[in-house]
């Protein structure tokens, strides 16, 4: 049996791995058009922070690995189309590969923005880890930078830079950061202290041209235009999947391929995985995209072990995110209040604020926290927190508690840690639902 997996990242590197261990007599191809695989994209802004010594750290694998766990990766090679009849890829080269088994791992690609001079030197889309480490020696002579997109990569990215001691210039035309992901309030305190790590926000404002002649000397916008030495790009992500709607495979409302719980696609013996595909949201079942690369890499595993002949399944999500911006870490699962009351989903909201150590443990930091129930059954829907540590394991809790249906007042009664350098006597979490029952019970 031959299982083609077309992709290198998270997803396509996940499901080779899981192919092999499920059938071990079978050959197992991965092609890639980039010149690696086996790295850790999500590193690439803390190299350029100084943070990460260099690229090479973000590997995980040389390619010695791959050739002892029998997987043949074809690097630098593009597959130019899926051949359902004939159950093969075309290749760049113009040769075909004949596959019993087809994994689709193409990934994400960027929106490029339409406008003037989307072509010049010196704009630059983070997402090959060697375009990245060209890019930085680039950054070397460079004095200013605008990012364009408060996305989360855009925003690590624009505090990155400011670490690298660049001017720097965060350009979204929304009002505030990660608008499509945090709450507003969350976000505020996190937007105030990259603003003092040095990065001037330019919010509720649009790109409007890249200007220069060959190289990109200025980024005009709707509220004038800013001189940059260099632009890094990080738009909203789409699915990659030009590959899989000429092959004829049923594409969702997203974008995204669609699969079942399996991972397979509407063709059989095709499976997809990772920023490619759509999943349904638990509890309402909405079709989502574009998570991250633990679910890109989780997704992987299930489609590779399931070309293989093996039994895995793939849960809907509730999508715990992360990051740091300047001092603060904000973070979540489920719904937050934007999106819960954008698609009129009936919640009661209730916030809490608690600390991260004990309140006499040098150092502590206050974690704010903000919670979401069903009015009618108490189970809690989701949350996000903003606060100086312990964000993402919070963040990870509130995945599983909404997956489980906890209800507030389960939350808010919780066990919890008590040890002065890690935990406060009374968890946070429980207090932001403590919150919540107050309004719950006056809702
Ligand atoms: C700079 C950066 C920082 C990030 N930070 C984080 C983070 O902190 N946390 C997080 O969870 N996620 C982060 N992400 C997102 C995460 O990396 C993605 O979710 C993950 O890479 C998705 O994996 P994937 O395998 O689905 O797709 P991709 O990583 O996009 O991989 C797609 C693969 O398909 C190959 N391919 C596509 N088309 C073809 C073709 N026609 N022929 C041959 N090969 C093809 C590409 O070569 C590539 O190997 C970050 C991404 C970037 C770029």
């Amino acid at each position: 049996m031959r299982i083609v997996v077309i992709g290198g990242g998270a997803a396509g590197i996940g499901a080779a791995g899981a192919a092999r261990q499920t059938a071990r007599d079978a050959e197992v191809v991965v092609f890639t058009e980039y010149e690696d695989v086996g790295y850790s994209p999500c590193g690439i802004p803390y190299v350029h922070s100084g943070e990460i010594d260099e690229f090479e750290d973000l590997f995980l694998q040389d390619k010695q690995f791959y050739r002892d766990q029998g997987i043949d990766v074809r690097y630098e090679t593009v597959v130019t189309r899926i051949d359902l009849d004939r159950r093969e890829v075309r290749l760049h080269s113009g040769d075909a590969v004949g596959f019993d088994r087809l994994v689709i791992a193409t990934g994400f690609e960027y929106e490029t923005p339409d406008v003037p001079g989307n072509h010049l030197h010196g704009l630059h889309y983070p997402k090959n880890i060697r375009r990245s480490a060209e890019f930085d020696k680039v950054l070397d002579e460079a004095k200013v930078a605008v990012v364009t997109d408060a996305t989360p990569l855009g925003v690590e990215m624009a505090g990155a830079l400011a670490k690298r001691g660049l001017e720097t210039h965060l350009v979204d035309p929304h009002p505030w950061l990660l608008s499509q992901v945090a709450d507003p309030d969350i976000m505020q305190p996190a937007e105030a202290s990259l603003e003092e790590l040095g990065v001037t926000l330019h919010l509720r404002t649009t790109v409007e041209a890249f200007v220069g002649e060959e190289r990109v000397h200025a980024v005009r916008t709707s509220d004038g235009e800013l001189p940059t030495d260099v632009v890094v790009l990080c738009p909203p992500k789409r699915a990659n999947n030009r590959l899989a709607r000429e092959a004829g495979l049923q594409i969702g409302s997203t974008g995204g391929l669609v699969v079942d719980a399996r991972m397979a696609t509407s063709s059989p013996g095709v499976f997809a995985a990772g920023e490619a595909i759509e999943v349904p949201q638990d509890g309402t079942g909405i079709p989502v995209q574009g998570l991250t690369g633990s679910h890109a890499y989780s997704q992987g595993k299930v489609a590779g072990t399931n070309a293989a002949g093996g039994g895995g399944a793939y849960e809907p999500v509730n999508v715990p995110w992360g990051l740091v911006v300047g001092k603060w870490s904000v973070g979540g699962a489920g719904f937050g209040e934007k999106l819960a009351t954008a698609l009129r989903i009936p919640h009661v909201m209730g916030v809490g604020e608690g600390i991260s150590r004990a309140r006499y443990y040098p150092g502590f930091k206050k974690v704010r926290v903000k919670l979401l129930a069903d009015p009618r059954t108490h189970a809690v829907i989701g949350g996000q927190l903003v606060g100086g540590e312990g964000i993402k394991e919070r963040a990870d809790f509130l995945a599983m508690a909404v997956k489980k249906r906890i209800t507030v007042e389960d939350l808010a009664w919780m066990e919890n840690v008590y040890a002065p350098p890690i935990g406060a006597l009374v968890e946070p979490l429980a207090i932001g639902a403590q919150g919540l029952l107050a309004e719950l019970e006056t809702a």
